[in-house]
């Protein structure tokens, strides 16, 4: 009897939103999305590589690269056992992996940020490993996608957290003079410098429903404008109301909207037609098109 109720335990999770106990093949099956209300779960990186990308199609990128405590930052536990212990339990050096990989056949580069590492917090390993994938954007043609989870800067680290905002601002501009482009996914919660940098920056901004999307917290902002605050304030609808974002996407939808949004774009971009499968085949002209680029 203890055993199965053990069991059951396992098997079952309780909505945050709505409270109701969901099983939890349902709830893998749905995307971790609640069949009672719809409350999308926070997924790790992982679990959202896997429902964006082409099954086996992501190659990771700086896989090694993670903080060091450079300022000997006071903390209990220390900032450098506090990592080692994070990516002991994550399985991953740091709070973004990045790489490339293909969505419903569109190869892109990407970054995803993996909020149980330190709440998605970018230190200058997050800033660096993302300007790479950037920078591998610029040098083989790859359309961006960038997905937030995030706290923020890490504290951790000061001014070197905080200078990662202006890097990434200046990585991404470099970027769009290129004409290549970014797509940003906002997730929950997408907050603080990540929010006020790389994750509102996108040529086009989509987020999930309900996401908690802002800089600083509502209680710091209420007492500062002295007012109160809207009961929906911070949500994706309500930055999707106020001209913030671009469109709000279910999560079963996500991988199908990002997949048209690229192709929509790729074609506008020079990006490398062959890297499509299926774009490149079915728009006519294009093999000609990249015969007249090559000098063929
Ligand atoms: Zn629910």
């Amino acid at each position: 009897m203890v055993r199965s109720e053990a069991t059951s335990a396992e098997l079952l999770t309780r909505c945050l939103e709505c409270a109701e106990l969901v099983n939890r093949r349902t709830l893998e099956r749905r995307l971790f999305v609640c069949p009672q209300c719809g409350y999308h779960f926070r997924l790790t990186a992982d679990q959202r590589l896997r429902l964006l990308l082409d099954r086996g199609s992501f190659e990771e990128r700086d896989a090694d690269l993670g903080s060091r405590d450079v300022l000997d930052f006071p903390d209990e536990p220390p900032y450098g056992q506090r990592l080692a212990e994070v990516a002991a339990r994550t399985g991953h050096r740091e709070a973004v992996l990045t790489g490339t990989g293909r969505v419903d056949g569109v190869l892109v580069a990407i970054g995803v940020f993996n909020f149980p590492f330190m709440g998605g917090s970018m230190g200058s390993a997050v800033g660096e490993k993302l300007t790479r994938v950037i920078e591998h954007a610029l040098g083989e043609r790859l359309p961006l996608v960038i997905v937030s989870a995030s706290g923020g800067a890490r504290m951790q680290e000061g001014i070197y957290s905080l200078m990662q905002m202006a890097k990434l601002a200046a990585a991404l501009g470099r970027l769009r003079a290129a004409g290549l482009p970014y797509v940003s996914v906002l997730t929950d919660p997408t907050t603080g410098g990540v929010a006020a940098s790389v994750a509102l920056l996108g040529d086009v901004n989509l987020a999930e429903p309900r996401a908690l999307i802002g800089f600083a917290g509502p209680r710091v902002i209420a007492q500062t404008i002295d007012e109160q605050l809207p009961a929906d304030f911070q949500r994706s609808e309500f930055l999707m109301k106020h001209g913030m974002l671009d469109a709000v996407v279910a999560r079963p939808e996500l991988r199908r909207t990002l997949a048209r949004l690229l192709r929509m774009l790729n074609a506008r971009a020079a990006v490398r037609p062959a890297d499509d499968g299926r774009g490149a085949r079915r728009r006519p002209g294009a093999r000609a098109a990249r015969r007249r680029r090559d000098g063929a």
